[in-house]
């Protein structure tokens, strides 16, 4: 496990780094103003939101990205794996 901190850091940084060029919204603080001004609080306090990339149920606990597509939103939760999946695909 030691080699994959340092992967973790690099990945994370150079993610940071897209994250910032490109159109991706990060959840931190705030979450549930957030939500409420995009219309998701509802949903996602119900269970009905579910992370794009493998499906688990997003929670204010677990959100990690919500990427605007095509007019909606795509949730992220935060897996690492779906992290980096999601801005491969959609960044
Ligand atoms: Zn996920």
């Amino acid at each position: 496990m030691q080699g994959f901190a340092k992967e973790f850091d690099f990945n994370e940084s150079k993610i940071k780094q897209s994250i910032r060029k490109r159109f991706v919204t990060i959840l931190d603080k705030n979450i549930e103003k957030n939500l409420k001004k995009l219309g998701y609080y509802e949903k996602v306090m119900r269970g009905e939101v579910k992370c794009a990339i493998f499906g688990k149920t997003i929670t204010l606990n677990n959100i990690s990205l919500i990427i605007p597509k095509d007019g909606e939103y795509l949730f992220i939760c935060d897996d690492f794996k779906c992290y980096v999946e999601a801005l491969e695909r959609w960044t």
